[in-house]
């Protein structure tokens, strides 16, 4: 295992819009921070297409091109951005140490944890094999490619109803796929689906595969968990909506995570159970998952972790 010996004194892992927002924060207070990108360098943006809802952008934005806008403006304030993935940590004492790729571990006075979350798939292989073919795990980004197209949402939670009724504005007819006869979404959004007349629930439904050929996905084959009864669909997208999984797995001996997996943060702040650790992002929000909610999260993490070095490393 090499060792670095430096001690920095903001490590920020992750390269989504929270660890970048945070890096330039943290740049411009003269932290000089290395951030490691992770498994998926620009986190979620990069798999979406066009970002109407971040603002600045009057015409919108290519989600690689808002990240690496914001990856250029870090690198330019001065961030130290680099490849790899952080595979363990010892939050036990100070300095910290994060061990990268198994290979490698560099310590750091503060860490800012912002490695997103990433949505939850049926596993299936027909799924995979279309994602970006008519699969997809997020309306709000690619409902725009299916107006007046036919659609179905899988889940039955606040998410899916929410992107049933967005796609419901765009589709012709939105299919909800839905495992048990009952919603676990809230009362509104369950009133929201169900005075939607583009939108049919199949209550007691399971996805057994994603049908398709070379233009993409052509239909669904479902099975009703009631009656036994299997049978095929058309549709044009299918939608995943049955939750996301926090990427806090490698932090949750040392950070408190909620039943979810979600870190807790303290109050308005981006402090974790671990004084110096500071959390950003959806790795920590459960509610909002946006690209400018997650930008403002690391903007609170990088002024905490500035404050947090000025208090107990004046020195430094
Ligand atoms: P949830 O965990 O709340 O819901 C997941 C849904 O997917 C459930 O209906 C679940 O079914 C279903 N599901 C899970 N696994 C499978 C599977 N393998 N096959 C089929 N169906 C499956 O996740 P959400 O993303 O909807 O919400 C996460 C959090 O975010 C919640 O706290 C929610 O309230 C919040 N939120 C709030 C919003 C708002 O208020 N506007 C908008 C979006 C999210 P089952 O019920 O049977 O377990």
């Amino acid at each position: 295992m090499i060792m670095e010996e430096q001690i920095y004194k903001v490590l920020i892992i992750g390269s989504g819009p929270a660890g970048f927002t945070a890096a330039i924060y943290a740049c411009r207070a003269n932290l000089n921070p290395v951030l490691y990108e992770g498994m998926q360098p620009g986190g979620q943006l990069t798999e979406t297409t066009r970002i109407e809802n971040f603002p600045g952008y009057p015409e919108g934005v290519d989600g690689n091109d808002l990240m690496e806008d914001l990856r250029k403006q870090a690198i330019r304030l001065g961030a130290d951005i680099r490849f790899g993935a952080v595979t363990k940590v010892d939050f036990s004492k100070r300095p910290f140490l994060i061990t990268v790729d198994d290979e490698k571990v560099v310590m750091a006075h503060s860490v800012i944890i912002a490695t997103g979350a990433t949505a939850r798939y049926l596993g299936l292989e027909s799924e995979t094999r279309f994602r970006g073919q008519g699969v997809s795990a997020c309306a709000t980004c690619d409902g725009f490619f299916y107006r007046g197209k036919t659609v179905a949402v899988v889940g039955g939670g606040d998410t899916a109803c929410e992107e049933a009724t967005y796609l419901a504005t765009l589709a012709k007819k939105v299919y909800m796929v839905v495992r048990r006869d009952v919603f676990r979404a809230s009362e509104t959004m369950r009133k929201r689906v169900e005075s939607t007349p583009n939108i049919e629930v199949l209550w007691n439904h399971n996805t057994k595969e994603v049908l398709g050929d070379s233009s993409g996905v052509t239909g669904v084959r479902l099975l009703n968990n009631k009656t036994g009864n299997v049978y095929d669909l058309p549709v044009d997208g299918f939608f995943l909506a049955i939750g996301h999984h926090p990427n806090s797995d490698v932090f949750k001996e040392y950070i408190t995570t909620n039943p979810e997996g979600y870190i807790v943060t303290e109050g308005k702040t981006s402090k974790t159970n671990v004084e110096g650790v500071f959390a950003a992002g959806d790795v920590q929000d459960p509610s909002y998952r946006q690209a400018v909610t997650a930008a403002g999260s690391g903007c609170k993490a990088g002024l905490d972790a500035e404050r947090f070095l000025a208090c107990y490393l004046p020195t430094l």
